[in-house]
Protein backbone atom coordinates (compact mmCIF):
# COMPACT_ATOMS: atom_id res chain seq x y z
CA UNK A 1 0.00 0.00 0.00
CA UNK A 2 1.51 3.78 -0.98
CA UNK A 3 2.64 5.24 1.82
CA UNK A 4 0.36 8.27 2.85
CA UNK A 5 2.13 11.65 3.52
CA UNK A 6 2.49 12.92 6.92
CA UNK A 7 1.71 16.82 7.17
CA UNK A 8 3.09 18.75 10.05
CA UNK A 9 3.47 22.30 11.08
CA UNK A 10 5.83 24.42 9.60
CA UNK A 11 9.11 24.92 11.27
CA UNK A 12 9.08 27.76 14.08
CA UNK A 13 5.21 27.80 13.98
CA UNK A 14 3.31 25.45 16.47
CA UNK A 15 -0.23 24.30 17.10
CA UNK A 16 -1.66 25.77 21.13
CA UNK A 17 -3.42 22.99 21.76
CA UNK A 18 -6.10 22.60 25.24
CA UNK A 19 -5.60 23.08 27.81
CA UNK A 20 -2.89 25.58 27.22
CA UNK A 21 -5.18 27.35 24.97
CA UNK A 22 -7.27 28.47 27.89
CA UNK A 23 -4.46 29.87 29.96
CA UNK A 24 -3.70 31.72 26.76
CA UNK A 25 -7.54 33.16 26.58
CA UNK A 26 -6.87 33.62 30.24
CA UNK A 27 -4.33 36.29 29.58
CA UNK A 28 -5.60 37.84 26.65
CA UNK A 29 -8.61 38.50 28.55
CA UNK A 30 -6.61 40.26 31.55
CA UNK A 31 -4.83 42.32 28.86
CA UNK A 32 -8.11 43.24 27.23
CA UNK A 33 -9.31 43.94 30.71
CA UNK A 34 -6.23 46.11 31.75
CA UNK A 35 -5.95 48.15 28.80
CA UNK A 36 -9.96 49.03 29.06
CA UNK A 37 -9.29 50.27 32.74
CA UNK A 38 -6.69 52.90 31.28
CA UNK A 39 -8.47 53.93 28.06
CA UNK A 40 -7.31 51.78 25.23
CA UNK A 41 -9.83 50.50 22.41
CA UNK A 42 -9.00 47.51 20.73
CA UNK A 43 -7.87 48.13 16.60
CA UNK A 44 -7.78 44.55 14.39
CA UNK A 45 -5.14 44.66 12.24
CA UNK A 46 -4.72 43.38 8.68
CA UNK A 47 -1.83 40.52 9.13
CA UNK A 48 -0.50 41.76 5.81
CA UNK A 49 0.38 44.97 4.14
CA UNK A 50 2.60 46.19 1.47
CA UNK A 51 6.39 45.36 2.49
CA UNK A 52 7.55 48.87 1.58
CA UNK A 53 5.77 49.89 5.04
CA UNK A 54 7.92 47.43 6.96
CA UNK A 55 11.05 48.91 5.29
CA UNK A 56 9.84 52.97 5.79
CA UNK A 57 9.14 52.28 9.46
CA UNK A 58 11.20 49.44 10.98
CA UNK A 59 14.17 50.33 8.97
CA UNK A 60 15.63 48.92 5.69
CA UNK A 61 18.78 48.07 7.43
CA UNK A 62 17.34 45.79 10.78
CA UNK A 63 17.23 42.19 10.72
CA UNK A 64 13.79 42.03 10.61
CA UNK A 65 13.45 43.72 7.44
CA UNK A 66 16.46 42.52 5.75
CA UNK A 67 16.29 38.84 6.52
CA UNK A 68 13.48 37.84 8.30
CA UNK A 69 10.38 38.91 6.83
CA UNK A 70 7.88 36.31 4.59
CA UNK A 71 7.30 38.28 1.28
CA UNK A 72 5.53 37.47 -1.58
CA UNK A 73 4.35 38.90 -4.94
CA UNK A 74 0.55 39.13 -4.76
CA UNK A 75 0.09 38.70 -8.70
CA UNK A 76 -3.32 40.17 -9.99
CA UNK A 77 -5.49 36.77 -11.20
CA UNK A 78 -4.74 37.22 -15.69
CA UNK A 79 -7.56 39.58 -16.90
CA UNK A 80 -8.65 41.55 -13.78
CA UNK A 81 -8.32 45.47 -13.70
CA UNK A 82 -5.84 45.17 -10.51
CA UNK A 83 -2.96 46.66 -10.38
CA UNK A 84 0.55 45.37 -11.12
CA UNK A 85 1.66 43.06 -8.57
CA UNK A 86 2.54 44.39 -5.40
CA UNK A 87 5.30 42.96 -2.83
CA UNK A 88 3.57 41.82 0.54
CA UNK A 89 5.02 40.63 3.71
CA UNK A 90 2.83 39.10 6.89
CA UNK A 91 3.63 41.49 9.78
CA UNK A 92 6.75 41.01 11.64
CA UNK A 93 5.33 43.75 14.10
CA UNK A 94 2.07 46.06 14.34
CA UNK A 95 3.62 49.49 15.40
CA UNK A 96 3.72 50.29 11.66
CA UNK A 97 0.21 48.69 10.74
CA UNK A 98 -0.96 50.66 13.94
CA UNK A 99 0.58 54.18 12.22
CA UNK A 100 -0.81 52.95 8.47
CA UNK A 101 -4.00 52.81 10.07
CA UNK A 102 -3.70 56.44 12.36
CA UNK A 103 -3.08 58.24 9.16
CA UNK A 104 -5.37 56.61 6.89
CA UNK A 105 -8.46 56.98 9.26
CA UNK A 106 -7.32 60.68 9.96
CA UNK A 107 -7.37 59.29 13.53
CA UNK A 108 -5.03 63.22 14.23
CA UNK A 109 -8.82 64.57 14.42
CA UNK A 110 -10.07 62.51 17.21
CA UNK A 111 -10.69 64.00 20.92
CA UNK A 112 -7.56 63.75 22.95
CA UNK A 113 -4.61 60.89 22.77
CA UNK A 114 -5.92 58.15 20.68
CA UNK A 115 -4.69 55.03 22.82
CA UNK A 116 -5.00 51.38 20.97
CA UNK A 117 -4.16 47.57 21.92
CA UNK A 118 -3.54 45.10 19.51
CA UNK A 119 -3.86 40.86 19.64
CA UNK A 120 -2.26 38.82 17.35
CA UNK A 121 0.60 36.69 15.26
CA UNK A 122 3.71 38.50 13.94
CA UNK A 123 6.52 36.69 11.36
CA UNK A 124 9.52 36.21 11.43
CA UNK A 125 11.96 34.09 9.77
CA UNK A 126 14.01 33.60 12.86
CA UNK A 127 16.01 30.64 14.06
CA UNK A 128 13.48 28.84 16.19
CA UNK A 129 15.00 28.10 19.50
CA UNK A 130 13.01 28.00 23.45
CA UNK A 131 11.19 30.87 23.49
CA UNK A 132 11.79 32.05 19.89
CA UNK A 133 9.21 31.14 16.72
CA UNK A 134 8.53 32.21 13.51
CA UNK A 135 4.76 32.57 14.01
CA UNK A 136 4.64 34.00 17.86
CA UNK A 137 1.96 36.45 19.40
CA UNK A 138 1.88 39.93 20.80
CA UNK A 139 -0.59 41.73 22.56
CA UNK A 140 1.18 45.36 22.00
CA UNK A 141 -0.86 49.27 23.00
CA UNK A 142 0.15 52.62 20.95
CA UNK A 143 -0.61 55.84 22.21
CA UNK A 144 -0.74 58.32 19.39
CA UNK A 145 -1.56 62.47 19.91
CA UNK A 146 0.61 64.98 20.37
CA UNK A 147 1.60 65.00 24.10
CA UNK A 148 5.09 63.80 24.44
CA UNK A 149 4.96 63.95 28.30
CA UNK A 150 7.21 61.56 30.17
CA UNK A 151 3.84 61.05 32.55
CA UNK A 152 2.64 59.67 29.69
CA UNK A 153 5.52 56.93 28.82
CA UNK A 154 5.24 56.19 32.70
CA UNK A 155 1.36 55.72 32.48
CA UNK A 156 2.21 53.20 29.73
CA UNK A 157 4.74 50.92 31.74
CA UNK A 158 2.14 51.47 34.71
CA UNK A 159 -0.47 49.50 32.70
CA UNK A 160 1.80 47.22 31.44
CA UNK A 161 3.10 46.55 35.48
CA UNK A 162 -0.64 46.30 36.44
CA UNK A 163 -0.94 43.96 33.34
CA UNK A 164 1.57 41.54 34.88
CA UNK A 165 0.34 41.68 38.17
CA UNK A 166 -3.13 40.65 37.02
CA UNK A 167 -1.82 37.41 35.45
CA UNK A 168 0.76 36.56 38.53
CA UNK A 169 3.73 37.18 36.47
CA UNK A 170 6.10 37.28 39.06
CA UNK A 171 9.63 38.21 39.20
CA UNK A 172 9.32 40.42 36.17
CA UNK A 173 12.77 43.56 35.91
CA UNK A 174 11.86 46.49 34.00
CA UNK A 175 14.75 47.98 32.43
CA UNK A 176 14.99 51.37 30.86
CA UNK A 177 17.10 53.84 29.08
CA UNK A 178 16.91 57.21 26.81
CA UNK A 179 18.22 56.76 22.90
CA UNK A 180 18.04 60.00 22.31
CA UNK A 181 16.25 62.26 19.17
CA UNK A 182 17.23 63.02 15.76
CA UNK A 183 19.49 65.88 16.78
CA UNK A 184 21.69 63.79 19.24
CA UNK A 185 21.52 60.22 18.26
CA UNK A 186 23.42 60.77 15.08
CA UNK A 187 26.61 62.15 16.49
CA UNK A 188 26.33 59.56 19.22
CA UNK A 189 26.13 56.37 16.59
CA UNK A 190 29.11 58.05 14.72
CA UNK A 191 31.48 57.85 18.27
CA UNK A 192 29.76 54.78 18.37
CA UNK A 193 30.61 53.14 14.76
CA UNK A 194 34.55 55.37 15.30
CA UNK A 195 34.96 52.71 18.70
CA UNK A 196 33.52 50.14 17.11
CA UNK A 197 35.90 50.18 14.00
CA UNK A 198 38.69 50.08 16.93
CA UNK A 199 37.49 46.44 18.06
CA UNK A 200 36.63 45.29 14.80
CA UNK A 201 38.73 42.29 14.79
CA UNK A 202 38.32 41.58 18.34
CA UNK A 203 33.97 40.98 17.35
CA UNK A 204 32.00 38.31 15.76
CA UNK A 205 31.12 38.32 12.19
CA UNK A 206 27.38 39.70 12.67
CA UNK A 207 28.23 42.39 15.11
CA UNK A 208 31.47 43.52 12.30
CA UNK A 209 28.69 43.48 9.55
CA UNK A 210 26.36 45.97 11.52
CA UNK A 211 29.24 48.44 12.55
CA UNK A 212 28.24 49.69 9.12
CA UNK A 213 24.51 48.46 8.81
CA UNK A 214 23.26 49.38 12.56
CA UNK A 215 26.19 49.86 15.06
CA UNK A 216 23.44 50.29 18.00
CA UNK A 217 22.54 46.68 17.24
CA UNK A 218 25.55 45.85 18.65
CA UNK A 219 24.90 46.28 21.94
CA UNK A 220 22.41 43.59 21.71
CA UNK A 221 24.73 40.99 21.63
CA UNK A 222 24.74 37.96 24.08
CA UNK A 223 28.05 36.73 22.94
CA UNK A 224 29.98 36.29 25.89
CA UNK A 225 33.34 36.96 24.22
CA UNK A 226 32.15 40.35 22.98
CA UNK A 227 30.92 41.41 26.79
CA UNK A 228 34.41 42.71 27.69
CA UNK A 229 34.76 45.05 24.33
CA UNK A 230 31.10 45.97 24.54
CA UNK A 231 31.22 47.06 28.66
CA UNK A 232 34.46 49.99 27.25
CA UNK A 233 32.39 51.42 24.39
CA UNK A 234 30.61 55.31 24.52
CA UNK A 235 27.52 55.35 26.44
CA UNK A 236 24.22 57.15 24.99
CA UNK A 237 23.87 58.83 28.25
CA UNK A 238 26.65 61.04 27.73
CA UNK A 239 26.16 62.05 24.37
CA UNK A 240 22.30 63.22 24.88
CA UNK A 241 20.85 66.70 23.71
CA UNK A 242 19.37 68.73 27.16
CA UNK A 243 15.76 68.02 25.79
CA UNK A 244 16.43 63.95 25.72
CA UNK A 245 18.02 64.34 29.20
CA UNK A 246 15.51 66.36 30.90
CA UNK A 247 12.73 63.86 29.39
CA UNK A 248 14.95 61.18 30.43
CA UNK A 249 15.35 62.23 34.15
CA UNK A 250 11.37 62.99 34.07
CA UNK A 251 10.25 59.91 33.01
CA UNK A 252 12.27 58.35 35.91
CA UNK A 253 10.40 60.46 38.44
CA UNK A 254 6.93 59.83 36.97
CA UNK A 255 8.09 55.99 37.31
CA UNK A 256 8.71 56.55 41.35
CA UNK A 257 6.23 58.19 41.57
CA UNK A 258 4.00 55.31 40.81
CA UNK A 259 6.36 53.27 43.03
CA UNK A 260 7.48 51.37 40.03
CA UNK A 261 10.90 49.99 40.56
CA UNK A 262 13.40 50.53 37.36
CA UNK A 263 16.78 49.51 36.43
CA UNK A 264 18.89 51.90 34.05
CA UNK A 265 20.27 49.33 31.16
CA UNK A 266 22.67 51.92 28.21
CA UNK A 267 23.18 48.89 26.10
CA UNK A 268 18.80 48.68 25.97
CA UNK A 269 18.50 50.06 22.32
CA UNK A 270 16.37 48.21 20.73
CA UNK A 271 16.34 46.77 17.28
CA UNK A 272 13.68 49.09 15.02
CA UNK A 273 14.98 52.32 13.73
CA UNK A 274 12.00 54.42 14.69
CA UNK A 275 12.41 54.59 18.87
CA UNK A 276 13.37 57.92 20.01
CA UNK A 277 13.80 58.82 23.84
CA UNK A 278 12.19 56.40 25.86
CA UNK A 279 12.99 52.78 25.72
CA UNK A 280 12.01 49.46 27.76
CA UNK A 281 12.02 46.33 27.99
CA UNK A 282 10.53 43.65 31.04
CA UNK A 283 12.40 40.09 31.51
CA UNK A 284 10.78 37.39 33.39
CA UNK A 285 12.27 34.45 35.19
CA UNK A 286 12.17 31.00 33.69
CA UNK A 287 12.96 31.87 29.99
CA UNK A 288 16.92 31.27 29.84
CA UNK A 289 18.44 33.41 26.94
CA UNK A 290 15.25 34.65 25.61
CA UNK A 291 14.19 36.12 28.77
CA UNK A 292 12.31 39.28 27.36
CA UNK A 293 8.41 39.35 27.48
CA UNK A 294 8.34 42.91 26.90
CA UNK A 295 9.99 45.34 24.69
CA UNK A 296 8.69 48.95 23.89
CA UNK A 297 9.08 52.67 23.53
CA UNK A 298 8.81 56.27 22.21
CA UNK A 299 8.82 57.25 18.61
CA UNK A 300 8.08 60.46 17.46
CA UNK A 301 9.00 60.40 14.54
CA UNK A 302 7.30 57.56 13.13
CA UNK A 303 3.85 59.28 11.78
CA UNK A 304 5.33 61.70 9.48
CA UNK A 305 8.01 59.56 8.26
CA UNK A 306 4.77 57.30 7.26
CA UNK A 307 3.32 60.44 5.96
CA UNK A 308 1.13 60.99 8.29
CA UNK A 309 0.68 64.84 10.12
CA UNK A 310 3.77 66.38 11.48
CA UNK A 311 3.97 66.55 15.39
CA UNK A 312 2.33 63.29 16.25
CA UNK A 313 4.07 61.38 18.79
CA UNK A 314 3.82 58.07 19.65
CA UNK A 315 4.62 55.51 22.57
CA UNK A 316 4.17 51.77 22.96
CA UNK A 317 5.25 48.31 23.66
CA UNK A 318 4.55 44.72 22.71
CA UNK A 319 4.21 41.79 24.42
CA UNK A 320 5.53 37.70 23.30
CA UNK A 321 2.62 36.31 24.72
CA UNK A 322 4.33 33.11 23.89
CA UNK A 323 6.79 34.11 26.54
CA UNK A 324 4.44 35.17 29.03
CA UNK A 325 2.76 31.73 28.56
CA UNK A 326 6.00 30.12 29.11
CA UNK A 327 7.12 32.27 31.92
CA UNK A 328 4.17 31.63 33.52
CA UNK A 329 4.22 27.47 33.25
CA UNK A 330 8.60 27.52 34.03
CA UNK A 331 7.20 29.32 37.04
CA UNK A 332 4.46 27.36 38.51
CA UNK A 333 1.60 30.29 37.78
CA UNK A 334 -0.03 28.22 34.96
CA UNK A 335 -2.56 26.56 37.58
CA UNK A 336 -4.20 23.49 35.95
CA UNK A 337 -7.93 24.34 35.38
CA UNK A 338 -10.68 21.71 35.48
CA UNK A 339 -11.67 21.28 32.04
CA UNK A 340 -15.05 19.95 32.98
CA UNK A 341 -17.27 21.34 35.43
CA UNK A 342 -19.41 18.07 35.16
CA UNK A 343 -19.73 14.35 33.33
CA UNK A 344 -23.18 13.57 33.20
CA UNK A 345 -22.82 9.93 32.92
CA UNK A 346 -26.61 7.74 31.87
CA UNK A 347 -27.55 4.47 31.63
CA UNK A 348 -31.25 3.54 29.76
CA UNK A 349 -33.10 5.38 27.14
CA UNK A 350 -35.42 7.26 30.00
CA UNK A 351 -32.02 8.38 31.83
CA UNK A 352 -30.54 9.86 28.48
CA UNK A 353 -33.43 11.96 27.69
CA UNK A 354 -32.95 13.21 31.27
CA UNK A 355 -29.33 13.76 30.98
CA UNK A 356 -29.98 15.60 27.60
CA UNK A 357 -32.45 18.18 28.81
CA UNK A 358 -30.30 18.39 32.43
CA UNK A 359 -27.22 19.15 30.16
CA UNK A 360 -28.88 21.45 28.36
CA UNK A 361 -29.75 23.50 31.41
CA UNK A 362 -26.20 23.40 32.98
CA UNK A 363 -24.83 24.50 29.68
CA UNK A 364 -27.20 27.67 29.88
CA UNK A 365 -25.78 28.71 33.38
CA UNK A 366 -22.18 28.36 31.99
CA UNK A 367 -20.96 24.94 33.21
CA UNK A 368 -18.94 22.70 31.23
CA UNK A 369 -20.70 20.09 30.68
CA UNK A 370 -19.94 16.45 28.82
CA UNK A 371 -22.68 13.70 27.89
CA UNK A 372 -21.49 10.88 26.42
CA UNK A 373 -23.44 9.54 23.63
CA UNK A 374 -23.84 6.21 23.96
CA UNK A 375 -24.10 4.24 27.09
CA UNK A 376 -21.27 3.04 29.05
CA UNK A 377 -21.25 1.28 32.32
CA UNK A 378 -20.99 3.51 35.11
CA UNK A 379 -17.74 2.11 36.03
CA UNK A 380 -15.81 3.15 32.83
CA UNK A 381 -18.09 6.75 33.11
CA UNK A 382 -16.41 7.67 35.88
CA UNK A 383 -13.28 6.11 34.67
CA UNK A 384 -13.25 8.54 31.59
CA UNK A 385 -14.41 11.42 33.51
CA UNK A 386 -11.55 11.16 35.66
CA UNK A 387 -9.28 11.18 32.60
CA UNK A 388 -11.38 14.48 30.91
CA UNK A 389 -9.85 15.95 34.64
CA UNK A 390 -14.00 16.54 35.39
CA UNK A 391 -14.83 18.37 38.44
CA UNK A 392 -18.25 16.57 39.21
CA UNK A 393 -19.83 13.80 37.84
CA UNK A 394 -23.65 13.48 37.67
CA UNK A 395 -24.95 9.69 37.78
CA UNK A 396 -28.67 9.13 36.03
CA UNK A 397 -29.77 5.42 36.17
CA UNK A 398 -32.84 3.52 36.75
CA UNK A 399 -32.41 4.00 40.84
CA UNK A 400 -32.51 8.04 40.06
CA UNK A 401 -35.18 7.90 38.19
CA UNK A 402 -37.31 6.39 40.25
CA UNK A 403 -36.38 8.10 43.32
CA UNK A 404 -36.19 11.58 41.68
CA UNK A 405 -32.75 12.06 42.98
CA UNK A 406 -29.15 12.56 41.39
CA UNK A 407 -25.98 10.93 42.61
CA UNK A 408 -23.50 13.28 42.43
CA UNK A 409 -19.82 12.88 42.92
CA UNK A 410 -17.37 15.17 43.43
CA UNK A 411 -14.06 13.22 41.98
CA UNK A 412 -11.55 14.86 43.85
CA UNK A 413 -12.28 13.68 47.41
CA UNK A 414 -14.62 11.27 46.09
CA UNK A 415 -18.00 12.68 48.23
CA UNK A 416 -21.11 11.62 47.05
CA UNK A 417 -24.47 13.54 47.61
CA UNK A 418 -27.96 12.42 46.40
CA UNK A 419 -30.12 15.89 45.40
CA UNK A 420 -33.40 16.66 43.81
CA UNK A 421 -33.25 18.82 40.47
CA UNK A 422 -33.98 21.93 42.06
CA UNK A 423 -31.20 21.83 43.93
CA UNK A 424 -28.01 20.37 41.45
CA UNK A 425 -27.38 23.57 39.73
CA UNK A 426 -26.72 25.54 42.93
CA UNK A 427 -24.64 22.80 44.51
CA UNK A 428 -22.31 22.66 40.63
CA UNK A 429 -21.75 26.34 41.04
CA UNK A 430 -20.75 26.31 44.81
CA UNK A 431 -18.16 23.56 43.38
CA UNK A 432 -16.94 25.42 40.65
CA UNK A 433 -16.40 28.50 43.00
CA UNK A 434 -14.31 26.18 45.55
CA UNK A 435 -11.72 25.56 42.63
P1 LIG B 1 9.96 43.40 19.36
O1 LIG B 1 8.75 43.54 18.47
O2 LIG B 1 11.14 42.82 18.65
O3 LIG B 1 10.23 44.65 20.13
O4 LIG B 1 9.59 42.29 20.43
C1 LIG B 1 8.69 42.49 21.49
C2 LIG B 1 8.54 41.20 22.23
O5 LIG B 1 7.98 40.21 21.35
C3 LIG B 1 9.84 40.58 22.71
O6 LIG B 1 10.20 41.09 23.97
C4 LIG B 1 9.48 39.11 22.78
O7 LIG B 1 8.84 38.83 24.00
C5 LIG B 1 8.50 38.94 21.65
N1 LIG B 1 9.14 38.34 20.46
C6 LIG B 1 9.85 38.96 19.50
N2 LIG B 1 10.26 38.09 18.57
C7 LIG B 1 9.81 36.88 18.94
C8 LIG B 1 9.90 35.55 18.40
N3 LIG B 1 10.52 35.30 17.24
N4 LIG B 1 9.30 34.53 19.09
C9 LIG B 1 8.64 34.76 20.24
N5 LIG B 1 8.52 35.98 20.79
C10 LIG B 1 9.09 37.02 20.16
Amino acid sequence: MAQRKQFRAIKGTRDILPPESALWNRVEQAAREVFAAYGYGEIRLPVFEQTELFAHSVGATTDIVSKEMYSFLDSPVSSTSEPAAATLSLRPEATASVCRAYIEHGMHTWPGNVKLYYIGPMFRRERPQKGRYRQFYQIGAEVLGTADDPAMDAEVVEMLMAFFERIGLAGCTLHINSIGCSNCRPAYVEALRAALAKVKDKLGADSQRRIATNPLRVLDSKLPEEQAVIGKLPRIADYLCAACRKHFAAFQKQLELRGIAYEENWRLVRGLDYYTRTTFEITAPGLGAQDAVCGGGRYDGLVELLGGPPNIKGIGFAIGTDRVILSLQETGRAETEFALDVFIAWAGSAAQQVAIRLARGLRGAGLSVEVPPAETKFRRALDLANRLNARQVVLIGPEELAAGQFTVKQLASGEQVKLVEADLLAHLQKARRRG
